[in-house]
């Protein structure tokens, strides 16, 4: 059956990186064989301008239909003075609750070619492919009660309740065992659980469901240890399935171990794997409209989109594969030039497409 892709290229420099992850998606109808039908729906500022507000019911609909979503990004200093609800961020917010997205997944590759843009020494995080599965609809950042409350003494007292009910602990863990079933089979669980009871039933839950997964290594680690052990030898590691809070921090740490936000994907995924697939980075209104962005990030959640959606892991990896090609020809934006010259949006995004037709050539 012919598969939907929403597109939702967003605001700022949204536009022109979709643009070239429509590209690739073209290219690959046209040399692949890959069928898929393609529609766009305005979000964040682009829905509050078109419709008054940043998700769209007509936005909402094509979403709920489609199998994958493309996500560019949202926001702009135009969009800052509009009321909370009419935000461009809340619709990104709100497509996220209104789809059940629970599970997140933040690669932290680092490119071979682009070894020198990390903080850390090249021989530590060469060949860096890394995982992080963050869960992302619930714990602390939702936990009831929340608030900030005066105490007898009249002093002001801040609280929030970090809560994990088992089923949401399991339904993570899954997510997480089977995203390490099409990578390395070796998953690190990381929590807290020498001082939080939240985290010891985290960590009971997902060794019962490793039981499931006989050729998944699991590992636990506690939080603190892990933070260290990202930035000592952070190839130690496949799979990471931690927490909202504690996969915050993480992904963050991972993400800076390869340089440049220009080159992260992302994804978030339901229970049924059906998922919305973006970039890491925001919407760059200092650079939008100057075809300058970095597309990579976009063109590589399109394949996360391929791998871990549509079921077409092939394709996701030829996508890959062409990028690697682009960046040994030793194409670069100007975000991962170093100084040295660039090309554009579009040059980087034609060059994909030109690596690909050649490997579909093959
Ligand atoms: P940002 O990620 O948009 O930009 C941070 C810096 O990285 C800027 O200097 C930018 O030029 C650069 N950058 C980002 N993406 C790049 C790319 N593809 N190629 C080259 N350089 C790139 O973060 P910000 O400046 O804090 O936020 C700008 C707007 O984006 C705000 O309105 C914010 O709310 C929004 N935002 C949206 C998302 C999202 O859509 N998911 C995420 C973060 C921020």
């Amino acid at each position: 059956m012919t598969k939907k892709i929403a597109l939702l290229a967003g605001d700022g420099i949204g536009q022109e990186i979709v643009a070239e992850a429509i590209k690739v998606l073209n290219c690959l109808q046209q040399d692949f064989g890959f069928n898929a039908e393609l529609e766009t729906a305005a979000i964040g500022g682009a829905g509050y301008d078109q419709y008054g507000k940043p998700l769209p019911d007509e936005t909402l609909a094509l979403c709920e239909q489609a199998d994958a979503i493309l996500f560019g990004a949202i926001g702009g200093p135009q969009y800052d003075q509009l009321e909370r609800e009419l935000r461009p961020e809340k619709g990104l917010l709100n497509l996220r609750s209104s789809l059940a997205l629970f599970s997140n997944l933040r690669p932290a590759i680092l490119y071979p070619q682009l070894a020198n843009a990390s903080s850390l020494k090249s021989e530590l995080v060469a060949g860096l492919d890394i995982m992080i599965v963050r869960e992302l609809t619930g714990g602390i950042y939702f936990g009831q009660p929340r608030g900030i409350r005066v105490l007898d003494n009249g002093e002001r007292q801040g609280y929030n309740t970090m809560l994990y009910a088992e089923h949401e602990i399991e339904r993570i863990a899954r997510s997480a065992f089977d995203i390490a079933m099409l990578r390395d089979r070796r998953l690190c669980s990381v929590d807290k659980a020498n001082v939080l009871e939240v985290s010891e039933l985290w960590r009971e839950v997902v060794s019962r469901v490793a039981v499931d997964y006989p050729d998944v290594e699991l590992e636990h680690m506690y939080v603190d240890n892990a933070s260290m052990q990202l930035v000592r030898a952070p190839r130690q590691f496949d799979v990471i399935v931690t927490t909202n809070l504690f996969g915050d921090i993480l992904s963050d740490t991972a993400a800076m171990l390869t340089g440049s936000i220009g080159m992260l994907p992302s994804a978030s995924l339901d229970q049924n794997g059906k998922g919305l697939y973006e970039p890491v980075h925001g919407s760059a209104p200092d650079i939008a409209g100057k075809n300058m962005a970095n597309p990579l990030a976009t063109i590589l959640s399109l394949a996360m989109m391929l791998r871990y959606s549509l079921e077409q892991s092939e394709l996701a990896s030829v996508v890959e594969t062409a990028v690697g090609k682009v960046l040994d020809q030793g194409l670069r934006t100007a975000d991962i030039a170093d100084g040295a010259a660039s090309v554009s949006t579009s040059e980087m995004g034609g060059a994909v497409t030109a690596a690909l037709r050649v490997l579909g050539q093959r």
